[in-house]
């Protein structure tokens, strides 16, 4: 079994949709980012590449390559999870804190979970998402930004190295 840590904070910006675990949450604005900004599944992407000590995000995908302008972050965790399984790798579970001041986003957790866990082809049971407030408190108390925590567990079938 191998553990991975991720983390990302995206910034609000107006006139853009807000997408996490590749839901759209009706809000005013959106998280600004090369890719549909989705913060929760990039830290999620880091997660698993770290869990496997792959690299990171921005080493898979570039924010300076014009083929990842506007791409789901679904379509991206879909490729981290192709990778994965040509290691000889499975997701066990995931756990995520979503920080996030406004909007609520507890209506819309089973269906961020619901997501995730259809593109990683794992049960649901597997997939935590949580949500909190930074209280008022720094940059995302603000409401200027979103912050994400991400851990996964990955089991490996292949034989450990001599
Ligand atoms: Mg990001």
């Amino acid at each position: 079994m191998r553990i991975g840590f991720g983390y990302d904070v995206h910034r609000f910006a107006p006139g853009i949709p807000l997408i996490l675990g590749g839901v759209e949450i009706p809000c005013e604005m959106g998280l600004a980012g090369h890719s549909d900004g989705d913060a929760l599944t990039h830290a999620i992407i880091d997660s698993l590449l770290g869990a496997a000590s792959l690299g990171d995000i921005g080493s898979w995908f570039p924010s300076d390559e014009p083929r990842w302008k506007g791409v789901s972050s679904l379509e991206l965790l879909r490729q981290v999870k192709i990778a994965l399984e040509q290691r000889s790798y499975a997701v066990g579970n995931l756990d995520t804190v979503v920080v996030c001041e406004r909007p609520r986003l507890q209506p819309h957790i089973a269906a961020m979970r619901a997501s995730i866990s259809r593109v990683l082809k794992i049960e649901v049971a597997n997939v935590s998402v949580k949500a909190t407030t930074a209280e008022k408190l720094g940059t995302v108390g603000e409401e200027l930004a979103v912050e994400v925590h991400a851990v996964a567990l990955l089991t490996s079938s292949s034989a450990p190295e001599a």
